[in-house]
């Protein structure tokens, strides 16, 4: 559909969100599990539970305003949730996959941020009063998501991450230095020494 007028723009972006919170639903469910923490597990379903609503919201906007939503996809949504994926498949379970899960989803949050912000501006600028009212709703809860992670990332993820022991690449021995220690393993009293342990399992 050309977008020619205000209300075609408000349309357009009402549409492309959602379309984005629908990406949200089956993404977040996966983040939730894939996180370490069970505090960011349980962030993560809280925020899923938040987006359903959310949904819901768009519905009621469309319905107040007798819309019909194009049917689009969000591709910045793709991208983003996309690069969640990436995180989760890159890396391994702990405090270092919570920070790159806490990164990904405030990127997706902000995206929404930028995206209600708009919304609600277009909303007023055309007098939707009530949907616009809905929209600061959800736009408040993106808000408030955002900083809930950023505290949770500044106070815990990162700090345990930082913890988190580094795994150092094998280097490989010096032939040299391979070649003594098995000298030293073959002389007979130590020799009796490795076979005793070897039988301990040891
Ligand atoms: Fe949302
Ligand atoms: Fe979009
Ligand atoms: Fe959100």
């Amino acid at each position: 559909m050309a977008v020619e007028t205000l209300e075609d723009l408000f349309l357009h972006s009402l549409s492309d969100m959602y379309s984005a919170e629908k990406q949200l639903t089956k993404a977040l469910p996966k983040m939730s599990k894939a996180a370490d923490n069970p505090e960011l597990a349980a962030a993560f379903t809280t925020h899923l539970e938040e987006t359903e609503g959310q949904v819901q919201r768009i519905d009621e906007v469309v319905d107040l305003l007798g819309l019909k939503l194009e049917r689009i996809k969000c591709k910045a949504m793709e991208g983003l949730v996309e690069e969640g994926a990436e995180v989760i498949k890159e890396v391994p379970k702990g405090a270092v996959r919570d920070a790159g899960l806490i990164s990904a989803a405030q990127k997706v949050e902000h995206y929404e941020i930028a995206s209600y912000g708009t919304l609600c501006a277009l909303g007023r600028q055309l007098g939707y009063d009530e949907a616009v009212e809905l929209l600061e709703a959800t736009l408040d809860e993106e808000k408030a998501t955002d900083e809930k992670l950023t505290v949770f990332a500044e106070g815990s993820a990162n700090p345990r991450a930082a913890r988190e022991p580094r795994r150092l690449p094998r280097r490989p021995q010096p032939r040299r230095l391979r070649r003594r220690r098995n000298e030293f393993r073959s002389r007979p009293a130590y020799a009796s020494i490795y076979r005793l342990r070897r039988q301990e399992g040891a």
